[in-house]
């Protein structure tokens, strides 16, 4: 790769590396390695029909997990490249961000995070790192991927104290209060700019929300106006994509702008500088910021708590809440193979055991997978 790395992006060199040591990559360098583990993981291929906000079978020109995923790794790429960041290790963590998530996006994690009350609850954050660190059974020498520590802190956006706890050397941050490396930060943010210009997209497409409506909003209207202005006679389908991805483009260009800015002013010599700056240095304007949450707050009214998606939504936490129950009452209705790592985990730890052995089987499963599994169990005539 030709493209010089700043000395404060993470590279192999700097790397804290894996869990369990394994030799050096001969033709690829250590990310682009967990990258390629993350594209032929099982978990990955599952993105493909796990909803973001229309569920799966609504229609085919929606976002999936997957495509969404790709999204985002696009988007952090090319901010990456314009910050002298590591690329590699950013498209890792962007395919990676939502491997741990249920069925039916967030109405699939809130209804299994209620079921998990007792048993330590559920998080689809710590369950994306799960994915990565235990589930996946791919490799004769350990569990999961056995990714590097920093494609692992850029999956763990979040966590309270008690799980950081746990989980040693990848916690530490969220008890001492430090940063993750710059491409973790980047990828966060390059997610919510990816889903904020999709759901508009999406949101227009179904109908669910107008172009009216949108006017309120100064992150579309702005471009909107600009669009109608320099073609006026442009199809609707064209003149949203023209919006839209103006929107992409303005807030990349906010970014990148204000990141290069932060970074010359704390001039940071290599990452544990980064990780000990007492804030993130990868940042939206102030302007840019405000801009995005009204979008955002927009999105959440109108498109998140709109009837129809309400609807769906219902329907897929009763789906989960019943699978859960049901399973967690008898658990000899699960696959021979799940009934035996409930046991197993339900021998090391009792009910909690049980639960979470249920909760990663729950989580696993596509949409349109637990709706069949919801059909094979409660509905009478059809056949197991
Ligand atoms: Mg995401």
């Amino acid at each position: 790769m030709s493209i010089t790395l700043a000395p404060y992006a993470c590279s192999d060199h700097q790397s804290r590396g894996r869990r369990h040591p394994e030799p050096k990559p001969t033709n690829r360098s250590e990310y682009q390695r967990d990258r390629d583990r993350i594209i032929h993981s099982v978990a990955f291929r599952r993105l493909e029909y796990k909803t973001q906000v229309f569920v799966n079978h609504e229609g085919d020109l929606y976002r999936t997990r997957l495509t969404h995923s790709i999204e985002v790794a696009q988007i952090a790429r090319s901010i990456a490249r314009a910050l002298q960041l590591n690329e590699d290790l950013t498209e890792a963590i962007a395919l990676a961000h939502d491997l741990g998530h249920t069925p039916f996006g967030h109405a699939g994690q809130d209804a299994l995070n209620e079921c998990m009350t007792e048993y330590g609850g559920f998080e689809h954050n710590l369950q994306s790192l799960r994915v990565v660190d235990e589930l996946e059974e791919r490799y004769a020498e350990f569990q999961g991927l056995n990714l590097t520590f920093e494609s692992r802190e850029g999956i763990l956006k979040h966590c309270s104290v008690p799980h950081a706890r746990a989980l040693g050397e990848l916690g530490q941050r969220f008890i001492d209060k430090t940063m993750p490396g710059l491409e973790a930060q980047l990828t966060n943010l390059a997610d919510e700019i990816a889903y904020n210009s999709h759901d508009v997209d999406d949101g227009l497409r179904s109908g669910l929300i107008e172009i009216g409506q949108l006017e309120s909003v100064a992150l579309f209207n702005e471009p909107y106006q600009e669009v109608i202005r320099a073609y006026p006679d442009l199809k609707s389908r064209r003149t949203i994509h023209e919006v839209v991805r103006r929107i992409i483009n303005l807030q990349v260009s906010d970014l990148i702008e204000t990141s290069r800015n932060l970074l010359q002013q704390h001039n940071p010599q290599n990452v544990e500088e980064i990780r000990r700056a007492g804030r993130n240095l990868i940042a939206f304007s102030e302007g840019m910021r405000e801009q995005h949450l009204e979008l955002k707050r927009f999105l959440r009214e109108k498109l998140y708590r709109h009837y129809r998606v309400h609807r769906m939504t219902s329907k897929a936490s009763s789906i989960i809440r019943s699978l859960f129950e049901v399973f967690m009452n008898d658990p000899r209705l699960l696959h021979p193979e799940d009934a035996d790592r409930a046991a197993i985990m339900r021998a090391e730890n009792g009910p909690t055991g049980q639960a979470r052995a249920i909760a990663d089987y729950i989580a696993g499963m596509t949409d349109r997978y637990a709706i069949r599994e919801y059909q094979r169990i409660f509905n009478p005539i059809e056949l197991t």
